[in-house]
């Protein structure tokens, strides 16, 4: 193997950069070539393709979003978008290929594996929504990055005297509502894995203003539900000065933390490595501080789980 590429895909994430510079620094210091595949999928099928050298990856390191940019590209489900993908790798000379994404992207590693070009999936989302992986790219700057935002929306919700209902992002995952609860001293943390009783967070918000306390903050996981729809509801059980926060996409950008990047690196380096080991089909993750692979087919019949006890912390410690 001789010539690597390298693509995005799906959703953005911070710390993607970072990981696209681990694959190109780590792979030229194997000697091997990298190109760099523009709009992930999509790009691929154009021939959106260019050479890299150390340099391309210069100054990257530090930069949110990704700069071999991402699409979605649907038609790259079917054999006939692979196929036109497979005619610019060979085109290009590119033999094995990163994907760098979410689970989507991971099946069009898979099925360009299948076709005889090894492709290994790095997870990219702030999400947290990948199985066999303990954290995703992104995920520990996206949790930051609504930290912030709830130490400033604190300082207002105790001004005020108010209740603050914190939409987050995470699709079917509470994994950063449970992060950036914990960190932020949330009184309620809604999950789409967890049922919640909206009388007992009517109480519980009622005993702490009866104690004295000028805030209350909830930290809603987009899955559940809109937090305009919570605010309403929570509205019939008693009047606690509610106001509505929607974070949006700011949480889809910014510098990467240092975990994201040390993370990203490692991930890209080890991702080369097995390449060169003529692996192909896997999907890196990092468990127990440890970065490892797992055959791509396996996450497809398993669930990502979310670190629950943080829920159940969360009770015993905010009130
Ligand atoms: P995110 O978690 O951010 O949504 P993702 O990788 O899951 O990331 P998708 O839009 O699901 O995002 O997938 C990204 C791209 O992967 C698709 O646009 C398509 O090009 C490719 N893809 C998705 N599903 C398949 C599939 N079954 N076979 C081949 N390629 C696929």
């Amino acid at each position: 193997m001789k010539r690597i590429g390298i693509l995005t895909s799906g959703g953005d994430a911070p710390g993607m950069n970072a990981a696209i510079r681990a694959v190109t620094r780590k792979a030229i210091h194997e000697g091997l070539e990298v190109y760099g595949i523009n709009y992930g999928y999509a790009g691929l099928v154009a021939g959106d393709i260019f050479k890299m050298d150390e340099s391309s990856v210069g100054d990257k390191i530090q930069r949110g979003g990704t700069f071999l940019y991402s699409a979605r590209y649907p038609e790259f489900a079917q054999v006939e978008g692979q196929l036109k993908g497979i005619e610019q790798l060979n085109k290009f000379g590119i033999e094995a290929l990163v994907v760098i994404g979410g689970d989507g992207s991971y099946h069009g590693a898979l099925r360009l594996t299948e076709h005889g070009y090894n492709a290994i999936g790095l997870p990219g989302t702030i999400d947290n929504d990948i199985p066999y992986t303990d954290f995703t790219i992104g995920f520990d700057t996206a949790v930051n990055t609504v930290l912030e935002s709830v130490d400033r929306i604190r300082d207002t919700a105790t001004s005020h005297e108010r209740t603050f209902v914190i939409e987050v992002m995470g699709r079917g995952a509470g994994d950063i509502a449970l992060w950036s609860g914990v960190a932020g001293g949330a009184e309620a943390i809604i999950v789409p894995e967890k049922e919640f009783d909206m009388q007992a967070i009517a109480d519980k918000i009622r005993a702490g203003r009866n104690r004295g306390k000028k805030h209350s903050l909830i930290i809603l996981a987009e899955g559940v539900m809109h937090a305009d729809e919570f605010a309403e509801e929570l509205g019939k059980f008693g009047d606690f000065h509610t106001r509505v926060t929607v974070l949006g996409h700011v949480q889809r950008g910014g510098s990467p933390t240092a975990r994201d990047r040390v993370m990203a690196s490692q991930m890209g380096a080890y991702a080369v490595d097995l390449l060169l080991q003529g692996k192909g089909g896997l999907a890196v993750g990092i468990e127990n501080n440890k970065i490892v692979s797992h055959d791509i087919l396996d996450l497809f019949d398993s669930k990502h789980h979310a670190e629950l006890s943080l829920f159940d912390l969360n009770r015993s410690i905010s009130y």
